[in-house]
């Protein structure tokens, strides 16, 4: 059951809710990060390409991008590089395996042949190529590096000659900050074995600033058995790799690194950022980059993993949402909060929502801070400003039969789509289409009611006398959507029905759901004669409807006086109907209109005690009123064959 509230169908521009949200924007974390920097940058990430990457693993991409991003604006000279991890040794399956690969355990991922049908050179660049193909989706400007090529180019050998020389600092380190008692002989260093070529299980015990000894063991690991081999070899070159909180702490001192951030899970005490940075302090005397520690990205909502296949990749996700969108929700959310992605319906349209407000948003408050989020998640910071279109409308409007909805859309916007306008539509109906196919359940989808549903039963005569007044008042010329929600909260007012009921119905009679899209949105987009039919063929029993829709005479003179000095004008008018065969009373109401200097006219409704007898004209006759001072006065007039029990009802209008 979706639970959703309409943003779009109400009349107030600003709840509390909103303005908390822009008040949380003025200081945005990438400004904060950025103001307490100097001088130039080079900021670092890194993933190792074991297996299809988890959309959760593009919050640290995009998370330095914003920083990356901010600085750029702030004129400072840096640079952001994202490293391939790729001399990793592979120490797990991965979900998508080929059954082969069980017999490529422990050797270095860039060494491992690619699935059979990839076109890609090794398995780390199979992965890997997948990922990076998002990054230029989403504007993402890093430069890449490989380890491979890293370690093969001889850059880190400086690095490994230190950490090797210093093995003894390394253990102590470890031991004091994480716990970890190695052997005496234990060296921070794996080389690739020359007999059977895995990296993953050969342990170095000796270094003599040359060569390394190293043994090639059977039981180093549970997951990769060794082939017993021994030798010596040198460590430079491409022979071998730093444990990766050592080839951390080389690449911070090789690179010159000063800002990277890592996810929260490396950054406890005792952790391996921790192991990392002393390294780097007691090794190199180097002081450690900024750290961004950022939080979980979490996916919740069972769809995720229904039948179909469906996950949550990287690539998966970013065949979903428009890239703007993707940007947005891992940008939006300071670091250390965590992010609970969902594809629950309510979940996307609340995403898309909150983006396009802060796209339209025309209020000057936080000007400045809403330019800098729109330039993070912009794709191309220098593209120009389109329009969105709701995705909840979209994804109705991809439903309703017999729509080319990019056609629709173009000849209900004023002055015609733009040529970015275009390619947002385009793109959002891209993602409308893809949630409809993979996580809509039936109950998010919607279907237009060829026949007044059943359902429609429930619906009280209140919310009924709403409709009908829908169909009477229906504009005979095409409005837009705003235009056709003015007329739907006009009626509302006039009936008078509250908001939320006379959404209810209308989304009741047309697609026999309790919420929908925009209901301005609805009419826009559906045929006039078939909605006028429909709100008309929706019959109501007047005396129910004036008795569910009535207040009393002292509510309506409350109401006048809060409003007091806000009245343009008032109008009044009486109606009366019969009782049931003459002999249960009738019924009488007295309502007032009144136009309030914001242009809105509201009516007010006061219920007539039950009189006896019938009205001159049949079922329903009206009487007069009379304005005596401040008061409207009933009079009914003299041949009325009608016994008032109550003969005066007057109510206060008062005089500003
Ligand atoms: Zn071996």
């Amino acid at each position: 059951m979706i639970v959703f509230q309409n943003p779009c169908d109400s009349e107030q521009p600003m709840t509390a809710v909103h303005q908390r949200e822009e008040k949380s924007e003025s200081s945005m974390w990438y400004e904060k990060i950025a103001e307490g920097l100097a001088g130039p940058q080079i900021i670092n990430d890194s993933k190792t390409p074991s297996g299809r990457v988890h959309v959760g693993s593009l919050r640290g991409v995009l998370v330095h991008d914003a920083v990356f991003r901010t600085l750029q604006n702030r004129g400072t000279e840096v640079v952001y590089q994202f490293g391939i991890d790729d001399y990793d040794p592979l120490d797990g399956l991965p979900a998508d395996a080929t059954p082969g690969l069980q017999a490529h355990m422990g050797y270095p991922l860039c060494n491992i042949p690619a699935p059979p049908g990839s076109p890609a050179t090794d398995l780390a660049d199979h992965y890997i190529s997948e990922f990076l193909g998002i990054f230029q989706e989403l504007g993402v400007a890093a430069q890449v590096y490989r380890m491979r090529d890293v370690y093969r180019s001889g850059r880190f050998n400086p690095a490994i000659d230190a950490i090797l020389k210093k093995s003894d600092v390394v253990r102590r380190i470890y031991a004091e900050v994480s716990h970890a008692v190695r052997p005496e002989d234990w060296h921070p260093f794996q080389v690739i074995c020359e007999n059977c070529g895995r990296i993953g299980t050969t342990a170095v015990t000796a270094y003599d600033g040359h060569t390394v000894a190293y043994q090639c063991r059977p039981d180093l690991v549970r997951w990769a058995r060794g082939c017993g081999h021994q030798g010596r070899m040198s460590p430079f070159d491409g022979h071998g790799k730093l444990p990766w909180k050592l080839e951390w702490a080389a690449k911070w001192q090789t690179f010159g690194i000063t800002i990277e951030g890592a996810g929260k899970d490396h950054c406890t005490r005792g952790g391996s950022r921790e192991v990392a940075e002393q390294c780097l302090r007691e090794i190199f005397g180097g002081t450690p980059p900024l750290n961004v520690p950022y939080e979980f990205f979490l996916v919740s909502g069972a769809k995720m993993s229904s039948s179909k296949g469906v996950g949550t990749a990287a690539r998966e996700i970013a065949n979903f949402l428009p890239p703007e969108i993707l940007r947005f929700l891992m940008i939006r959310t300071p670091p250390k909060r965590t992010v609970n992605f969902s594809t629950d319906f309510e979940y996307i349209v609340k995403l898309f929502n909150e983006h396009d407000r802060l796209v339209e948003a025309t209020l000057e408050r936080d000007r400045a801070t809403r330019e800098q989020m729109l330039r993070m998640i912009a794709v191309n910071p220098a593209a120009t400003a389109y329009h969105p279109v709701g995705f909840q409308l979209l994804v109705a409007l991809l439903q309703l039969p017999h729509l080319d909805v990019e056609r629709e859309v173009d000849q209900r916007t004023t002055g015609g789509l733009t040529e970015s306008d275009r390619v947002s539509l385009r793109n959002r109906l891209a993602a409308a289409r893809y949630w409809l196919d993979r996580y809509a359940s039936e109950e998010d989808r919607i279907e237009l009611q060829t026949r007044l549903p059943v359902s429609a039963s429930t619906l009280s005569d209140w919310q009924r006398a709403f409709l009908h007044r829908l169909g009477e008042h229906f504009p005979e010329q095409p409005q837009t959507e705003e235009g056709y929600q003015r007329f739907i909260f006009d009626i509302a007012r006039l009936t008078p029905i509250g908001q939320h009921a006379a959404f209810a119905a209308l989304y009741r009679v047309l697609i026999d759901k309790a919420q929908g899209p925009k209901g301005g949105a609805l009419l826009a987009y559906l045929d006039r004669a078939f909605l006028v039919q429909r709100f008309l063929e929706i019959d109501f029993s007047y005396p129910a409807f004036w008795r569910q829709s009535a207040i009393t005479d002292s509510d309506c003179e409350h109401w006048l006086k809060k409003h007091q000095g806000q009245i343009l004008n008032t109008s009044a008018g009486c109606w009366l109907t019969r009782g049931s065969s003459g002999e249960s009373p009738g019924l009488g109401i007295i309502e007032i209109r009144v136009t309030l200097n914001d242009g809105k006219t509201y009516l007010l409704r006061a219920l007539l005690k039950d009189f006896e007898g019938e009205p001159q004209n049949g079922a329903a006759a009206t009487a007069d009123l009379e304005e005596t001072g401040n008061r409207w006065l009933l009079a009914l007039s003299t041949n009325a064959r009608v016994k008032i029990l109550m003969t005066e009802k007057t109510i206060m209008v008062p005089s500003n």
